[in-house]
């Protein structure tokens, strides 16, 4: 059995009451490891060793900031496989998945923002002969960052490394359901010698430790990813005192695909799109939209494609599709393919839960599953899923296709696929969507703003725009006496 201890000013604690929560594998569907059930107690804990650390680094030269995060970023690369098998066994996603992706990707974010601080300006407005106006971007203080089970210690890191980077001091806590790599990022960080108090990671759950942080008065600024219902009862509770707010929220994202696009190309990428992190990437393209030319031959060769992901163990290299994150998600998406058959939908392939063998006999697997046959503004259509599951439809025209990508509530990211570089511009104006991919999917440039639109968020990550969220700007001016 694994003990995750929160971490506080600088030293790995037990929460304060001692009180523990089960932490599965949803692989196996066996308890593993023992969370902290933390409360507010934990969270005025973590917020007055914030508070400590904050003068001295925030004053900290920008160098040797940057060269603690750099370190923080080396041991991540350097813990690569423990961390990916931690990440595996915690979330169900293969574990090839964890050490390609989010663990690389969780060390750039550290990586990324040590060197994007050092290249971080502010602006100066001259008033001819009258005045000079130069801005001071200061860090905020103490901030709350709170991450979702998806894509753990990836989305956990892309919010604090910005926030460390920009001279604040955090308390976090990552999701209740993958606990692991985050507890993990503690023990880095003491070996990196973050100074104590810099970080803290307060583990729980939402409604007690989440909560506790965003209502914490000392805390000034929340940076939140995760659904739309829970950014919207944190930003009830945050918007009246004022504080800053960066809400990275649910998905439903199209994938429009025109018949003059590269075919094979776009085939191999729909799949992925589709299916990765067993379809719960807040970026996936759950509705596709295919033009109606080439529609029967698409879903002809996509399901084909389809049925031959393995749905298998998360450690076997061979594995597509691991196991959905929890038993109460899992049951979450099968009763929305039963919502889809009740709509009128027909299931092309998949539609049910797998029953594994050995080792995985009680996990939590769901065969990527395909639909036809449904309209876009049924509640399968409208409604996030986060699962291994899409809808296929067919299009006549531009105009029609953009009238059904945006008739969600949602605007993350959307995808379009054309050879077309007319229509490919026509429609990334037209798409309420915060991120376009043209004929890619998930190319990401850290460098550019992140987020949605509509009830996908609020705010830009990425980039400086993280950086501009984690300061607050102060303009001075200074007038110039003329002789
Ligand atoms: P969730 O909203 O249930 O939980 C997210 C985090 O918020 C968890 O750490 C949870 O403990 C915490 N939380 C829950 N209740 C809270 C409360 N009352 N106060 C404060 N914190 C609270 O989301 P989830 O199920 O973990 O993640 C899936 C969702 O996240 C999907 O909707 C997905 O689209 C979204 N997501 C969005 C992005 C993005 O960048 N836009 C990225 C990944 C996931």
């Amino acid at each position: 059995m694994k003990f995750i201890q929160n971490y506080i000013g600088g030293k790995l604690m037990k929460p304060s009451d001692d009180q523990y929560l089960n932490d599965y594998n949803p692989a196996t569907g066996k308890v593993y490891g023992r969370i902290p059930d933390s409360d507010e107690h934990d969270v005025r804990a973590a917020v007055l060793a914030a508070e400590a650390a904050f003068p001295a680094w925030s004053q900290m030269p920008i160098e040797e900031r940057s060269a603690i995060l750099m370190r923080v970023s080396t041991l991540i690369e350097a813990n690569l496989d423990r961390l990916a098998e931690a990440e595996s066994i915690d979330n169900g996603k293969p574990v090839w998945l964890a050490k390609a992706v989010d663990i690389p990707r969780a060390a750039k974010n550290f990586h990324f923002y040590a060197t994007a601080i050092q290249h971080f300006a502010t602006e100066a407005h001259a008033m001819t002969n009258q005045a000079i106006n130069y801005t001071l971007r200061e860090p905020i203080g103490v901030v709350g960052c709170i991450s979702p089970w998806n894509l753990p210690l990836y989305l956990f890191s892309w919010k604090i490394a910005p926030a460390l980077a920009a001279g604040n001091c955090v308390v976090a806590k990552p999701s209740e359901v993958t606990p692991m790599t985050a507890f993990l990022l503690s023990e880095i960080c003491i070996e990196a010698g973050l100074p104590a108090g810099v970080l803290n990671i307060v583990h729980g759950l939402g409604p007690k430790v989440g909560e506790a942080i965003v209502k914490h008065p000392k805390v000034k600024a929340i940076s939140f990813t995760g659904g739309t219902k829970t950014g919207a009862h944190i930003a009830s509770i945050a918007a009246p005192e004022f504080k800053k707010m960066s809400l990275e929220l649910g998905g439903k994202n199209p994938n429009v695909i025109f018949a003059d696009c590269d075919y094979e190309e776009m085939l191999k990428t729909t799949v992925r799109s589709s299916f990765a992190n067993q379809g719960q990437i807040c970026l996936c393209g759950s509705r596709v939209f295919v033009e109606r030319s080439i529609y029967e031959r698409f879903k002809k060769d996509f399901v084909a494609k389809v049925q031959k992901l393995t749905v298998g163990d998360p450690m076997a290299e061979e594995t597509k599709v691991g196991a959905v994150v929890s038993q109460s998600h899992q049951e979450k998406i099968l009763s929305y393919i039963a919502l889809a058959k009740e709509e009128g939908g027909t299931i092309l392939t998949g539609g049910h839960a797998v029953q594994l063998e050995g080792r995985c006999k009680d996990g939590y697997f769901v065969a990527p599953t395909v639909i036809e046959g449904l309209s876009h503004d049924c509640r399968t259509n409208q409604e996030e899923i986060f699962g291994p599951v899409v809808t296929i439809m067919p299009f006549d025209t531009e105009e029609e296709v953009l009238g059904y990508a945006n008739s969600v509530r949602y605007g993350l990211s959307s995808t379009v696929w054309t050879t077309n570089i007319n229509k490919a511009t026509r429609m990334a104006q037209k798409l309420d969507a915060g991120i376009v991919w043209v004929n890619c999917w998930l190319l990401r440039d850290l460098r550019t703003p992140f987020g949605g639109v509509k009830d996908s968020g609020m705010g830009r990550e990425g980039g400086f725009d993280a950086l501009r969220f984690f300061t607050e700007p102060k303009n001075v001016c200074i007038k110039i006496k003329q002789d």
